[in-house]
């Protein structure tokens, strides 16, 4: 073990890190499961889990100790050898995904960057000359230059001009706005959406998954590539191992993230049908992707939620928890929507305060998106006691608030 003792952070130091981040005051050096620690032992219950990541919990035992025992064998040989681990993990994510071919990135940005490439590669390959593909507002995709040009949101692209030109943003879940589109632009030759958009504030299309079904057969009718960005709704989270899965379609590109490592920084881009094969030799890479390590905890993460039943949990408690925000929060004017352990409480008015409130008076971890929404991310194997215990939690602060 380590003897180095880090020194309390003192909020009037200068920090030599780049201020990107608006942080809280407060840290944590413990987890375990649903909950979260300070030094001093004051016990939180963590309804984000670092941003839909940490879906199996904090310090899972099976991950704790399938990440220590492979860091002491062998961490990194590169993608210049082969790589069994890769492979079963490749092997594990065709199985609950449907698709053919996966590619291991590290991050979701990435991962979308990845989907890009082979939209371009696609319509390269067919003759077009400069690519196009559909978006939809309020989305997130990422930071990288392509995929912040890709996100619906001003703020995430201010001050980063030139963005790329390929992207025609429609609204979300407005079909004629895509077929209008198809006319105006010979070129299009893919479209990237999300399934439920997470950071624009838990939203599903008004149509419901139908709108995915409708997507499809607008790409199968053009030849377009149906590009699915699950980086946040992938992994159990809306209680389908991917969120397409609640309805019977399958895009040809996939993007995942977050959930994919319970933390260790791992991504995927994936391919069926018409998109398996585009990228080739020489085409794509990642020094990082898919390390021995990386990828030996991908497999073991999926075969965790495979023996713990954990998207049938988050499926099941999940709905558990919005139908008692209904009840219980019935004579507030909010409203509750998500699936599985993917949920969102809009509020009639912003509530960014909401996220101290809730830390420092209920001892519960939140986060607030798109102004007024109240985003609930908790771990997939969540239990019905812990369930309750942030139903208690999160129906006193809504209560006291409104
Ligand atoms: C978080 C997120 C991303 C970006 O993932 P990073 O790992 O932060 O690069 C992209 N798309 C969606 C839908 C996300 O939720």
């Amino acid at each position: 073990m380590t003897d180095i003792t880090l020194a309390p952070i003192q909020p009037d130091q200068p920090s030599h890190l780049m201020a990107t981040y608006g942080r809280q005051a407060i840290s944590f050096v413990r987890g375990r499961g649903a909950y979260l620690y300070t030094e001093d032992g004051t016990e939180y219950l963590d309804a984000l889990t670092g941003i839909a990541v940490c879906g199996l919990g904090h310090a899972h035992p099976v991950i704790a100790e399938a990440i220590a025992e492979q860091a002491a064998t062998l961490v990194h040989t590169s993608n210049l050898f082969e790589i069994p681990w890769q492979t079963a993990a490749a092997q594990k994510l065709a199985e609950v995904s449907g698709m053919e071919e996966i590619f291991f990135s590290n991050s979701g940005a990435e991962s979308n960057e990845g989907a890009i490439k082979i939209a371009r590669k696609f319509g390269t390959q067919q003759g077009v000359r400069l690519p196009k593909i559909i978006v939809a507002e309020q989305s997130f995709h990422g930071r990288t230059l392509a995929t912040l040009s890709a996100t619906g949101n001003k703020k995430v692209q201010d001050g980063f001009a030139p963005l790329t030109n390929d992207f025609i943003r429609v609204p979300f879940g407005d079909v004629e706005a895509i077929q209008e589109a198809a006319l105006q632009h010979p070129d299009i030759v893919a479209i990237l959406i999300e399934p439920i958009q997470g950071e624009g504030g838990i939203n599903t299309a008004p149509q419901g998954f139908s709108y995915l079904e409708e997507v499809r057969n607008i790409c199968n009718q053009h030849n377009w590539l149906m590009m699915l960005d699950e980086i946040q709704t992938g992994n159990g989270r809306t209680g389908k191992y991917f969120a397409y899965q609640h309805t019977n379609i399958v895009p040809d590109v996939l993007t995942t993230a977050k959930g994919l490592g319970n933390g260790f920084p791992v991504g995927a881009v994936m391919t069926q049908g018409k998109a398996v094969g585009l990228l080739g030799p020489g085409s794509h890479g990642s020094t990082y992707g898919g390390t021995v390590l990386g990828s030996r905890v991908v497999y073991t993460v999926i075969d965790t939620i495979q023996k713990e039943n954990a998207v049938e949990n988050a499926a099941v408690v999940g709905r558990y928890i919005v139908d008692q925000l209904r009840i219980q929060l019935a004579d507030k004017n909010v409203q509750v929507r998500g699936f599985g352990m993917m949920i969102g409480i809009q509020l009639p008015k912003d509530c960014a305060e909401l996220v101290a409130i809730a830390r420092d008076q209920h001892k519960l971890i939140i986060n607030v998106t798109a102004g007024s929404v109240v985003r609930l991310l908790p771990p997939i194997n969540m239990t019905q006691a812990q369930a309750d215990d942030l139903l208690e939690r999160l129906v006193a602060l809504i209560n006291n608030y409104l």
